[in-house]
């Protein structure tokens, strides 16, 4: 299990729950339009959840059916070329 950044990131990106998770696996890099929760590196803690001012977050089983699509994008994001935290 993990938490999965959905579509209301895209274009806000303002890096709110870069400042909460203990364990530094949100990812960006510059040029993203979101950012990206690394699924291996994800606690499941929730503390980024209800921080985000546009509840982008979502824990994997909840995503909105319309939304599918952002798990797929999250498992595939390519962490190895991006870095921790808020690079845009
Ligand atoms: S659930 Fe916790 S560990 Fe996972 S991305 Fe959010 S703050 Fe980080
Ligand atoms: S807090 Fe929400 S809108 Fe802000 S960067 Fe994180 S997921 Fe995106």
């Amino acid at each position: 299990m993990t938490y999965i950044i959905g579509k209301a990131c895209v274009d806000v990106m303002d890096g709110a729950c870069v400042d909460v998770c203990p364990v530094d696996c949100i990812y960006s890099k510059p040029g993203d339009t979101q950012l990206f929760i690394n699924p291996e590196e994800c606690i499941d803690c929730a503390a980024c959840e209800p921080v985000c001012p546009e509840s982008a977050i979502f824990e994997e089983d909840d995503v909105p059916e319309d939304q599918h699509n952002f798990i797929k994008l999250n498992y595939e994001y390519d962490f190895d070329d991006s870095e921790p935290g808020h690079n845009i």
